[in-house]
């Protein structure tokens, strides 16, 4: 083996996977185009935080963080809806599975100790503000922004939905991509902490202003403040240009919302507005150089709540197919993209799906018979079904199986409302068994790394 086992980009993936090769044996470089974020407050003025996961939990278990993560998280047990006008917000549980609850998370935390992770393997190397500007897969350089070149024996993408990597592979011939935007937008705000220090909302719940076409969401943070994102058809942000506009919008469509932030219009004025997008592509590898993981494979839309638990649980899947056949790399990596291809492109349309749930879904009467049903059914066979937001969020099974489990078990509910002389236990007992549903209770899942 000649030159250095190189990781693009140190997000979630690349930390993560860069975790797994080093527990292979392998001495790792890492470079990250941005400062080092434990040492410098990258996202000044703002807090992200992400939803978290059984995907990404179970890699987090596996490499041996997750103590630190749970003391950084907050759970949250359902949606809280808040509907125009009701001054009583609505929640609607996940599940009834102690499981079957979200975490909020600082996506700064969660890096940080994926990165003091990596570094504490002793074999991870970590080169940050280290833009790579493009990769020669011909003669195995790398070309970083200001001239500076580096070899590499593989490289791994993890350098995000632009990825560098998956440039280069497609330059190959050898990956096909495209990005496809949605017309629609997102600006992140911050509700801040009350007088006192504590949350002016239910800190366990991931808030909802649904309003049709677009919505609002909010996930606490442990500072007390919560990050708040309005989703919305993008005219609609090319309308809110002053003050005025803007207190007036949220005044009449997010009152309660509204009154808990005086600066609203300031961090309106002053906060980006960030495109949406589905970035599909096949091709993932080329030979045993090159190979992509995480959104630089597969960028999805947010509604989810996966992109990061994808990530996570591609890398772990990576790994997997290394550790199986350590002298076939490029057959690994063709068995990665075999493998993961089909959930990449299930989830990339759950998620799209999932918009149009959160934004008008959850105020629909018809979808909340539907919803209530399935609840009942599930309470009835959990051998046989459970909700699809389920089935993504807190379970390992397939995306893609997932997928079509929910297309199955909506026809069902579809159904057996539209003729109620069906006999639906019978129907639903006809669905094929759920796998282990909770794989944090099987340490068979865990067991593999
Ligand atoms: C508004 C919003 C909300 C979201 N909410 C959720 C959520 O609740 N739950 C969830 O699971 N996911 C969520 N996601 C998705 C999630 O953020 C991503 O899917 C996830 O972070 C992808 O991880 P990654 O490591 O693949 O890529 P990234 O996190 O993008 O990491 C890529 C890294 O590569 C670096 N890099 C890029 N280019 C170069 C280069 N040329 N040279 C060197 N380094 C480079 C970047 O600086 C970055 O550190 C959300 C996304 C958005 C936009």
């Amino acid at each position: 083996m000649s030159g250095p086992i190189v990781v693009a980009g140190a997000g979630q993936a690349g930390s993560l996977l860069a975790i797994y090769l080093a527990r292979q044996g392998h001495e790792v470089t890492m470079y990250e185009s941005r400062p080092d974020l434990r040492r410098t407050d990258i996202d000044a003025g703002r807090s992200i935080n992400l939803a978290l996961a059984t995907r990404g939990i179970v890699p987090l278990i596996d490499v041996g963080v997750i103590e630190q993560v749970d003391a950084i998280t907050i759970p949250m047990k359902g949606r809280m809806v808040h509907a125009v006008g009701d001054p009583t917000p609505d929640l609607q549980p996940y599940g009834t599975k102690t499981h079957e609850v979200i975490h909020s998370v600082s996506r700064t935390d969660l890096n940080a100790i994926l990165l003091d992770a990596a570094e504490a393997t002793g074999q991870v190397t970590i080169e940050f503000e280290a833009r790579i500007e493009s990769v020669d897969l011909d003669q195995s350089i790398i070309h970083f922004v200001g001239g500076r070149t580096e070899p590499f024996y593989v490289i791994y993408g993890a350098d995000g939905a632009g990825s560098r990597v998956r440039k280069a592979i497609a330059a190959k011939g050898a990956c096909e991509f495209e990005t496809e935007w949605l017309d629609h937008s997102y600006k992140e705000l911050t509700l801040p902490p009350a007088t006192d220090g504590g949350h002016m909302l239910d800190p366990h719940a991931l808030h909802i202003w649904p309003r049709g076409e677009f919505m609002l969401i909010a996930l606490a943070n442990p500072e007390g403040d919560f990050t708040v994102t309005l989703f919305a058809p993008t005219p609609t942000f090319d309308d809110l240009t002053n003050h005025d506009q803007i207190n007036s919008f949220f005044g009449g469509e997010f009152a309660d919302f509204a009154a808990l932030v005086p600066d609203l219009a300031d961090q309106f004025l002053e906060n980006p507005t960030g495109p949406l997008g589905t970035m599909r592509a096949t091709g993932w590898s080329y030979q045993d150089k090159a190979v992509l993981v995480g959104d630089a494979a597969h960028a999805i839309v947010p509604f989810h709540g996966q992109g990061m638990n994808a990530a996570m649980e591609s890398a772990r899947l990576l790994h997997r197919h290394l550790a199986e056949t350590p002298g076939d790399i490029a057959g690994a990596f063709q068995r990665y993209e075999a493998q993961r291809k089909p959930d990449a492109d299930a989830i990339a349309a759950m998620a799209l799906q999932n918009y149009v749930e959160m934004r008008s879904g959850v105020i629909d009467p018809d979808y909340l018979t539907k919803r209530a049903l399935a609840l009942e059914l599930e309470q009835r066979h959990p051998e046989h079904l459970s909700p699809r937001y389920n089935m993504v969020m807190f379970s390992t099974m397939p995306y893609s199986e997932a997928q079509s489990r929910a297309e199955a078990q909506a026809k069902l509910i579809a159904d057996t409302i539209a003729d109620p002389t069906l006999d639906v236990d019978q129907l639903v007992s006809g669905l094929p068994v759920l796998p282990q549903l909770d794989p944090l209770a099987d340490p068979e899942a865990l067991s593999t790394s």
